[in-house]
């Protein structure tokens, strides 16, 4: 049978890029327990790290979850890990500084609440960690980045952590193994729609 010198292209451009994936592949032969920061501006950071969260609890790990900022209560992702029995939950924060106007009290809660998962970060026993939207509280100054970056070093060393959060501080992308910076193109309730339940909450 003949094949047209366009399927032979395209064969050989499949072979090649096959070649190149399987030596990057080969290449990656560590396990190690990585930092993920979920960062930017678009939608889609706490929802990708309740991903992480339920492909772990797929394979059997258990999973931790502090959240940082309690924005509401009634959200589907809330109600479904709290019913797993492999998860630990934990709200550590109450609503934006904008909503508590008290900064003396955010901070006290902050500290209060990196207490708690500086305990999951000696739990070996817990694989994956979601810090949803720690990166407030790092930016408002109730937490001090050098010493939670020092904290997450001395987490077990299969533990992975997933941190969320607008404006990442720098030294904490510096320190992650995986960054990725969600960049918001276009969201619906610029154009009126409310939070839709399944999509935002
Ligand atoms: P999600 O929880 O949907 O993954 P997120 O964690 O990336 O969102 P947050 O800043 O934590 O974003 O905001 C949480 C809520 O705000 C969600 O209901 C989300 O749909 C909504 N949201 C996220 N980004 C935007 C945006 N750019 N404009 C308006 N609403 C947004
Ligand atoms: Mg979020």
């Amino acid at each position: 049978m003949n094949i047209s010198d366009q399927e032979q292209r395209y064969l050989q451009r499949a072979r090649r890029m096959k070649s190149v994936v399987d030596e990057a592949i080969a290449r990656a032969d560590r396990d190690q327990g990585l930092l993920v920061v979920l960062t930017g501006n678009g939608k889609g950071k706490s929802t990708s790290a309740f991903g992480m969260a339920a492909r772990a609890l797929g394979h059997g790990m258990h999973v931790g979850v502090a959240q940082f900022i309690k924005g509401r209560s009634d959200t589907g992702e809330e109600a479904f890990f709290r019913a797993q029995p492999h998860v630990v939950w934990h709200v550590l924060g109450e609503g934006y500084t904008w909503e508590t106007q008290n900064p003396v009290r955010d901070a006290g809660t902050a500290q209060r609440g990196w207490a708690v998962v500086q305990d999951m970060l000696r739990n070996p026993a817990l694989g994956l960690l979601v810090l949803d939207e720690l990166t407030y509280p790092l930016n408002d100054g109730w937490l001090d980045t050098k010493s939670v970056l020092a904290d997450l070093q001395t987490r077990p060393p299969l533990q992975h952590v997933v941190i969320t959060g607008r404006a990442a501080p720098q030294a904490l992308c510096d320190a992650a193994d995986t960054v990725t910076e969600l960049r918001d193109v276009k969201h619906a309730f610029r154009a009126g729609v409310r939070a839709q339940l399944g999509v935002d909450l």
